[in-house]
């Protein structure tokens, strides 16, 4: 067997590492000299020599590349990832057999074992999506691994790891037969049509089931409902169904207004009962300040960074200003949805950030529930900055 690359793990920071932790950080690796080339197999050690788990070198804006296994006769190969996947399979069996939803993750990164990798299942399409050149060496792997375990109508990829770790577009057509798009898939009975050939985003964002589902279930019957960032108007949609009696959707983005219809339609919602509004949001808080317009339920879910004509978004930096906007145009004992996907902050520092907001505006407000990642989107303990997604549900109460 060839000799494998050996990288120390910094003694201060082996603990971490032996119980588990996933992530290459660039500072915690002790000389980082024999990483060479993207996709090499490593062993890490703690600088004693005792081994930690084996892993791949694979450039990301998070690190320098996953841990696979902490057992030191398990080796990076088919093996491997067929096992991995199969178990990852099995773990989402029940949303398999659902037949109101039949759009989900089916393997989350570290979560399910080999960080750098997800895979979303659409009705009997499969999107992988590899997060670094490093990962991607593992391809010919995993897409045997798919071959052998699941019957697939196409599989497509994603390939996000440009110069800043961005999407690079390309053909994303991998094996089967091209799919006609859009393809319309479900969500607890709702329809999206969902393209997975056309750019980083593929018209839902799947780790959000829950909330909308909430949304429609419990706070939209009669309300008036401003959804924020709307991108394809998944939220709306959801309120709409639910009973809202009016939906505004507001995004930057061209695409949105079309796609927004589109799925309104999907459903039989009349599209035209409702406002559709393509604009830069803090140009339209702006507006809605000025009319005085108000708002029973208001859902904010902005990437965590984005650049409009005028204004850089930057989560950790401006949610709580968003925030403020929201409070002044939300009706005494309204809702607002606050998300975010931003992982540099803690679900503690985002209540931070709602805290403020309130004394500053000097209004009251209570935490009716929050949300997280569901189910598919797989996390592990040794890794909490996996889980991303946090959401809160705030009423203003007075
Ligand atoms: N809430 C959406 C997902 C949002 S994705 C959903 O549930 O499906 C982020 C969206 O924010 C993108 O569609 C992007 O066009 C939009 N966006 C970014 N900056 C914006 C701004 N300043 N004003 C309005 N929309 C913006």
């Amino acid at each position: 067997m060839t000799k494998e690359t050996v990288l120390k793990i910094k003694q201060k920071q082996a603990d971490k590492y032996h119980k588990g932790y996933p992530l290459i950080s660039a500072s915690a690796v002790a000389d980082s000299r024999p990483l060479q080339k993207e996709g090499q197999i490593i062993k890490l050690t703690d600088e004693r020599g005792k081994f930690i788990g084996r892993g791949y070198y694979g450039n990301q804006n998070k690190g320098l590349g996953w841990v696979l296994t902490q057992k030191e006769d398990v080796f990076i190969d088919q093996k491997f990832f067929d096992q991995a996947i199969q178990t990852a399979l099995n773990y989402r069996k029940k949303l398999f057999k659902d037949p109101e939803t039949t759009a989900f993750r089916v393997f989350n990164g570290e979560g399910d074992g080999a960080g750098g990798l997800t895979i979303d299942y659409f009705d009997g399409y499969y999107l992988i999506n590899w997060y670094s050149e490093g990962v991607y060496s593992f391809r010919s792997f995993v897409l045997h691994s798919l071959e052998q375990l699941v019957d697939y109508k196409a599989i497509y990829e994603k390939k996000r790891f440009g110069k800043q770790g961005q999407y690079i577009d390309d053909d994303e057509f991998v094996a089967g037969e091209r799919g006609d798009f859009p393809i319309i898939v479900k969500e607890n009975d709702v329809q999206f049509a969902v393209y997975l050939n056309e750019g980083a985003m593929v018209g839902v964002f799947l780790d959000q089931r829950e909330v909308r589902k909430r949304i429609r279930d419990y706070y939209s019957e009669g309300k008036r409902v401003l959804n924020t960032f709307s991108y394809t108007g998944a939220f709306s949609l959801f309120s709409a169904l639910g009973g809202a009696s009016h939906t505004t959707s507001v995004d930057l983005a061209n695409r949105s207004y079309a796609k927004t219809i589109e799925n309104f339609s999907l459903n039989g919602i009349d599209y035209e009962a409702h406002d559709i509004i393509v604009e830069d949001v803090f140009k339209y808080y702006k507006y809605a300040n000025r009319k005085q317009l108000s708002f029973d339920l208001v859902i904010l879910d902005p990437p965590s960074f984005a650049r409009a004509k005028k204004t850089t978004f930057r989560a950790e930096k401006d949610y709580t200003e968003l925030l403020k906007q929201t409070i002044s145009i939300t009706e005494w004992n309204g809702t607002i949805i606050a998300s975010t996907n931003c992982s540099k902050f803690n679900m503690k520092k985002f209540k931070s950030f709602v805290d403020r907001a309130f004394k500053e505006s000097g209004h009251q407000y209570t935490i009716l529930e929050e949300f997280s990642l569901p189910h598919d989107f797989r996390t592990i303990s040794s890794f909490p900055e996996g889980n991303y997604l946090k959401v809160i549900f705030i009423r203003k109460s007075s």
